[in-house]
């Protein structure tokens, strides 16, 4: 697999189109506000302030680019509470890019809009996921200007649900129309995993155009094999997430495949939040004290070099496949 993103490849982020080879160090599955609009309206959650919260992302940011961090895509697309307009106010104060998502995060269904819009329902028309999608890909997020460099969707205990199915087919077609990288969000305990690779891959997503996300939850290195096998990019994005794994048993299992030479298929992140509603600041300061953007740079990547990684392996993972991934697929 070439690392080297095809040439003159640009990468769309908050200030605009990037040279996909200056993209830099990159984490490649986090978020910066994790919120729920419905209940933000009326209740409102007491850790949320937003002039607080935007200051607390430019701080870290800003400490993240003085670790050598230069990317980080926000997977935050709707369904998590993707609000571009407010990131834009981080992005226009740090040093480092930030990548925006589009697709739609649940494990089940669509709201309610998506029952009676789409071809044979009962309003009609296209889609409005392949729409959206396209339109957040092509022309920019809402009034932002802001283009999505990644297509996120979601597989979990509920399996291919129908609304699933729809999700990731209207993320193959855009994907077939503009290259645009697809990033999932698995369970590997139950190896949805390979269902979403299985389901992509047979409606031609590019396997390296196509990030297996969570899969460092995983020690089950045959199902991490059989995957790598696909051809597809595995996600150790979650480091310091203690709820969901060990950081020691993660760490374990990147070595190994770091030693049967995978690291051209393999991308490292945190999955951290700014701020979240889903598991808000005081939890995670007393539960998951280290599920921080600055983790890896702080703590894993020198635990990965004593334990005998190579560096050039990490660059491997952290700049090489990053600017490939998230450079559209040459055509
Ligand atoms: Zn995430």
């Amino acid at each position: 697999m070439t690392a080297d993103p095809a040439a003159g490849a640009t990468v769309p982020t908050y200030r605009g189109t990037v040279g996909a080879g200056v993209l830099g160090r990159t984490l490649m599955h986090e978020h910066v506000f994790v919120r729920s609009p419905e209940l933000d309206v009326d209740y409102p959650h007491p850790e949320w302030d937003q002039v607080s919260a935007v200051e607390t992302a430019v701080r870290g940011l800003e400490d993240l680019y003085d670790l050598g961090i230069r990317t980080v895509v926000d997977l935050t697309v709707p369904g998590l509470g993707r609000d571009v307009a407010l990131v834009a106010r981080v992005a226009a104060r740090v040093r480092v890019n930030l990548v925006a998502a589009t697709g739609w995060y649940t494990d089940d269904v669509l709201p309610p809009f998506f029952r009676t819009h789409g071809p044979g329902r009962l309003v009609g028309g296209t889609d409005p996921l392949t729409d959206f999608f396209l339109r957040d890909v092509q022309h920019g997020i809402g009034t932002s200007g802001v283009r999505a460099g990644v297509v996120k969707v979601v597989t979990d205990a509920p399996g291919m649900t129908p609304d699933v199915t729809r999700i990731l087919t209207a993320a193959a077609t855009v994907h077939a129309e503009t290259g645009v990288l697809i990033s999932t969000h698995s369970n590997p305990a139950l190896g949805t995993g390979l269902d979403q690779a299985r389901f992509l891959l047979d409606r031609a997503v590019r396997a390296d155009h196509l990030i297996i996300g969570h899969s460092g939850d995983s020690t089950d290195l045959d199902q991490l094999r059989r995957l790598l096998g696909m051809g597809v990019t595995l996600g150790f994005d979650r480091f310091g997430m203690a709820h969901t794994g060990e950081d020691q048993q993660r760490v374990d299992t990147l070595l190994t495949l770091l030693g049967e030479g995978y690291a051209g298929q393999l991308v490292v992140s945190h999955d951290a939040a700014y701020f979240s509603r889903v598991t808000p600041p005081s939890w995670r300061r007393s539960h998951t004290p280290h599920w921080t953007h600055d983790h890896l740079s702080r703590r894993i990547l020198p635990l990965l070099l004593e334990r005998g990684a190579r560096q050039e392996d990490l660059d491997t993972m952290m700049i090489d496949n990053p600017a490939r991934l998230l450079a559209p697929v040459a055509r």
